[in-house]
């Protein structure tokens, strides 16, 4: 026995299980390939969390090809790892239901299986009486257990059945717990809950079958309160909370875990993940959003780019000073960080701490110079709170750097429209071909390059690139990402303006670049120029290990 100090309380403990691999690539416009689920199982486990759904074996190829490759790609040191399924069919047996057969083959220790525990579901979805709805959960727990696996079930509309037959719901999850389920999920599998109820039926839950189980909540968020649902159904006494890295999900997505894990922990102080892993939060978060090639939601909780950032000018000297006047949890405590926006409306204070944020030693007079230069620019139609490359390279420019790796001479794009008839196709049809031209001096040496593109902006890009020749072999990591135009109306008299915004990544970092001119082509060039600029700037102070 050890001996803790007397205030050393045991921490209340909840279990988190994942289902991005599961429920999460439900997401319209998320299509996950077996590389990709792997990679973000790896994740999840580096994250900590106790459970990771994998799929339903059996359901599709893909889902059989990762529990095949499971055991030998798919390194977990934290997590379990858990094969999704259903209960047997109905008047089927067990021996013989093919579901179950696969949820044995996919080789893994614990299962999940969903059945009914909305009787109008049973009797009208599957048909059957309700104690043939009862028995097809009893019966495939007890299969399954006696084949030594842990048990999940996962109580199918629950809320809802509850609400309408709490008799016979009630009835369902006991089957599934006498016949030795080690979890009963309670399911909110339309999503139309609100906490209050959720916190009531999982208390009901609780109380009527006591804690020979344990009760988990798995919830969407139909009505924009699948983490406060989350919170209800844990203050009812669920041990286990299921959900999505970012929310991802069908419809409007699943409980966020990236948001109910802090809260649960920062604000509750209940045990989620391992304490000294709640750093990881963020990079997981962005990281996965990557992988699933979405971007992530800039205002989301505790891990967007906008969760800490402050714009207000008038506050941002008084945030520096006592930061948690103005946050409501630390940054760093979820590995986010503070973040100062500049726009406009912010004065040399802002400008101080952003250049602090940047490493950038600048005076007064160079911070009242940038102040001048933002206010012009931001009159003229720039943008800088969207374009931190852009401003990063406006603020080192105020302490007298210049980019020197190469110059620009002058550059050229054509495009052309040829209207005739394809000798291979015999079909007549437009052909638009885009071409540019970049004049740049590169280390002392005057080239000239041309390069087609489907596009203006992609034809420069290529027209640069090959000027440049592999001279900075750092800028093969460097891609656009998206191209945005916006038509500013200036009120001038001078007609409009646009306003051309350019994302890049290298792969770990991503920025935002801006050009702003009456010409469409010439706004696209400044945004392209900033962005190999700051790339190639990016590579630099890596390299100097900054
Ligand atoms: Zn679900």
């Amino acid at each position: 026995m050890s001996t803790s100090a007397p205030d050393a309380v045991t921490k209340r403990h909840v279990e988190i299980y994942d289902t991005t691999l599961r429920d999460g690539s439900q997401l319209e416009g998320i299509s996950l390939t077996v590389e990709d689920k792997l990679r973000i199982a790896e994740q999840l486990d580096w994250l900590g969390v106790d459970y990771i759904e994998a799929g339903w074996p059996g359901a599709n190829p893909k889902d059989d090809e990762l529990f095949r490759r499971a055991p030998h790609d798919m390194k977990l040191t934290t997590s379990t790892l858990v094969a999704f399924g259903s209960t047997r069919r109905p008047k089927g047996k067990v021996d013989s239901d093919d579901t179950l057969r696969h949820l044995i083959e996919a080789n893994v220790g614990t299962v999940c299986i969903v059945g009914k525990t909305w009787d109008y579901h049973v009797t009208e979805a599957l048909g059957v009486e309700l104690d043939e709805g009862e028995a097809m959960i009893a019966d495939s727990v007890e299969f399954l257990r006696t084949n030594g696996m842990q048990v999940l079930f996962d109580a199918e509309h629950f809320f809802d059945g509850y609400k309408r037959n709490p008799e016979f719901a009630l009835r369902a999850l006991e089957a599934a717990a006498t016949n030795g389920a080690s979890h009963l999920v309670l399911c909110d599998t339309n999503g139309g809950s609100l906490p209050h109820e959720v916190e009531a039926a999982v208390a009901a839950v609780v109380s009527y079958l006591g804690n020979d189980v344990r009760v988990a909540v798995h919830l969407h968020d139909d009505a924009g309160t699948g983490v406060a649902n989350a919170l209800a159904g844990v203050r009812g006494g669920a041990q286990q909370v299921q959900g999505t890295i970012n929310g991802y999900g069908e419809r409007t997505g699943n409980c966020n875990l990236t948001a109910i894990i802090p809260n649960l922990t920062l604000k509750m102080g209940i045990e989620t993940i391992p304490a000294d892993r709640m750093e990881r939060l963020t990079p997981v978060a962005h990281h996965i959003a990557e992988l699933v090639n979405m971007p992530l939601n800039p205002q989301a909780a505790y891990v967007g780019h906008s969760a800490f950032a402050h714009k207000a000018g008038l506050h941002t000297s008084a945030i520096a000073k006592r930061p948690d006047a103005y946050e409501h949890v630390a940054p760093d405590v979820v590995g986010n960080g503070t973040r100062f926006v500049v726009s406009e409306l912010a004065g040399k204070s802002t400008l101080g701490l952003k250049a602090k944020e940047l490493g950038l030693d600048l005076d007064g007079p160079q911070l009242a110079d940038v102040v001048e230069t933002l206010k012009r620019l931001e009159h003229e139609g720039y943008h800088f709170e969207v374009a931190d490359g852009s401003l990063e390279l406006l603020m080192r420019r105020a302490t007298g750097w210049e980019p020197a790796w190469f110059t620009v001479e002058s550059f050229r794009v054509i495009t052309d429209d040829t209207t005739g008839v394809d000798t291979l196709t015999d079909k007549t049809g437009a052909t638009v071909t885009t071409e540019a031209t970049v004049k740049a001096h590169v280390k002392g040496k005057r080239v000239i390059a041309t390069a087609e593109g489907n596009g203006p902006v992609n034809a420069l890009d290529r027209a640069l690139r090959t000027a440049l020749n592999g001279t900075f072999p750092a800028l093969d990591r460097v891609h656009l990402t998206d191209y945005k135009v916006r038509v500013l109306d200036t009120n001038k008299g001078t007609g409009a303006v646009t306003r051309v915004l350019i994302d890049s990544t290298d792969g770990d970092a991503t920025w935002t670049t801006i050009g702003v001119n009456e010409n469409i082509i010439e706004a696209s060039w400044q945004a392209l120029l900033d962005s190999i600029h700051y790339g190639l700037l990016r590579a630099e102070n890596e390299a100097g290990g900054r």
